[in-house]
């Protein structure tokens, strides 16, 4: 019997599901199959968090089928693929376009060679908006209008014919291990039900406030939509999300924050996009130039991105920001530019040695976004804004009760706002008022503000300068600007 298969990667939801629904046309029956390759799981971007997430997603997909008819396997795709080809006659294979890291771009391939050398046709699907190969941004925002305002394709799932001999196959993964080996109650859980749970609980309340929450990292987490998760792995389309803001288009006291919102996933598809146009962003700076850029490295390197990756480095509220991300997997967009920026800027780390730290930590890691804002934080596009936060007055402004960093960094619990903010600015006298010894209790900070403010800000001036940088900034800008 031939079986139509689906592949599911970074797409797990049954609804808007191109590949599924596209399966279901020719009669076949259909089997979906997620792999957990050894190489994903290894990888310095893979975190246990996000293995949890994509387990629960998938128990949630298998409890709206039948039993049997979600295959998940572990081991080499391709060998898995071999394996299932010799108990079953694997007529196509649907997926979707999966915008990924270079290593799984490069298993792509070796999967396209393989169904060629098997006759098998392999249908991919783009992911939202994103064209694979495009050179430059002629009608890129045309195309994405047309694919966010088109009908969302949903199978019949109750009327699809499915391939549910289990028995018949090999090497399952049991996903409560993955669920069970991790804290599940701190961090979003996977899902396509909770995903649309939180989708309506944004557009019911919480979405009203969010033009005027967003950059406080407190209150982003309730006003922001916190969809990045469910959009990341796939349990919710960009498309069924951007069709709910024209539901609540209308809805008095809405429009600023749904104007607000709209940009935002327009700017999913467009920093995807950068990254699938330019995918060696994953190695290089996109502007060569900045290769060349001086950075600490050596000792001096390793203890400053050492104090950044654990939430130690004395600067209150990068450290809070850190912890917290450690702890919950989220952050909002502010406080994520400006951890990069601390990192590149402050402490002239090459942004390489931090991109893959905050890829493990972010539940909702995304290569396309990441890659792409990672370098535009750090500086090295040669077409942005130069952007140096101040995480003092970050800190001020955001968190002005000191509450956020209060909750992240208890040792600091007793100083009182503002001060909390600048800790080393304390007194003898006013350390021992609020129980706390610097350098003993709390670190001091690993580089002077002031100081590595200004040599950053010469630094990039400098090299914003030079020929090499503008030569490269051209090309940069003829490939990615709408
Ligand atoms: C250094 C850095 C790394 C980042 N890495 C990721 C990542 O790995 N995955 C990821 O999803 N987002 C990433 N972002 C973008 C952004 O911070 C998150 O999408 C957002 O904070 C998620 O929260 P939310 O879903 O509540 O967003 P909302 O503000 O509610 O926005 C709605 C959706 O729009 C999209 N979006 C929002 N902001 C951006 C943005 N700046 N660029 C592109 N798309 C955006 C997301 O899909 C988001 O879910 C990164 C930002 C920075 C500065």
């Amino acid at each position: 019997m031939a079986v139509n298969l689906v592949w599911l990667k970074r797409d797990l939801r049954l609804a808007d599901n191109q590949a599924l629904f596209h399966a279901a046309t020719n009669g076949n029956p259909v089997l979906l199959m997620y792999c957990f390759e050894p190489t994903v799981l290894r990888d310095k971007h893979t975190s246990k968090r996000h293995l949890t997430f994509i387990a629960q997603s998938l128990v949630d997909i298998k409890m709206r089928l039948p039993d049997g008819a979600l295959y998940c396997a572990y081991g080499d795709c391709l060998e898995v693929l071999e394996q299932l080809s010799q108990v079953i006659e694997i007529a196509e294979i649907y997926s979707h376009q999966e915008v990924g890291l270079g290593y799984t771009y490069a298993r792509d391939k070796q999967v396209a060679k393989w169904c060629s050398s098997k006759n098998i046709t392999w249908h991919e699907f783009p992911h939202g908006a994103v064209i694979r190969g495009l050179q430059n941004r002629t009608n890129w925002d045309e195309n994405w209008q047309a694919v966010m305002r088109s009908k969302t394709l949903n199978a019949d799932i109750e009327h699809m014919r499915f391939f549910t001999q289990k028995e018949m196959l090999t090497n399952h993964v049991d996903l409560q291990f993955f669920i069970q080996s991790q804290d599940c109650s701190v961090f979003q859980a996977g899902g396509e039900s909770l995903g649309w749970q939180t989708l309506n609980s944004f557009f019911d309340v919480r979405g009203r406030e969010y033009a005027f929450s967003l950059s406080n990292p407190d209150t982003a987490l309730q006003h922001c939509s916190r969809l990045s998760t469910y959009l990341a792995w796939g349990n919710l389309s960009l498309r069924q999300v951007y069709q709910q803001v024209f539901k609540n288009w209308n809805k008095p006291h809405w429009r600023r924050s749904l104007v607000a919102f709209t940009s935002r996933l327009h700017w999913h598809c467009h920093f995807i996009q950068k990254f699938e146009s330019e995918c060696d962003m994953e190695f290089r700076c996109v502007n060569r130039a900045y290769e060349k850029m001086p950075r600490v490295t050596g000792k001096e390197g390793q203890q400053r991105l050492e104090a950044w990756k654990s939430g130690h480095t004395g600067v209150p509220m990068v450290d809070a920001c850190m912890r917290s991300l450690i702890a919950t997997g989220y952050l909002n967009f502010r406080m994520r530019a400006m951890l990069v920026s601390f990192l590149c800027h402050h402490l002239a780390i090459d942004w390489r040695a931090g991109v893959t730290h905050l890829a493990r930590v972010f539940l909702d890691f995304e290569p396309g976004i990441h890659y792409s804002q990672f370098q535009m934080q750090a500086g090295v596009t040669g077409i942005n804004t130069i952007r140096i936060y101040n995480p003092v007055k970050q800190g001020e402004d955001k968190d002005p009760t000191g509450q956020f960093v209060k909750k992240w960094v208890p040792e600091l619990a007793n100083v009182p706002a503002p001060l909390v903010h600048s800790p080393w600015s304390l007194t003898e006298m006013e350390q021992m008022m609020y129980g706390i010894e610097l350098g003993v209790d709390y670190p001091l900070p690993v580089v002077d503000l002031k100081d590595s403010y200004t040599k950053a800000q010469a630094l990039l001036w400098q090299w914003k300068k030079r020929a090499d940088v503008a030569r490269e900034s051209k090309r940069v800008l003829s490939v990615h600007v709408r």
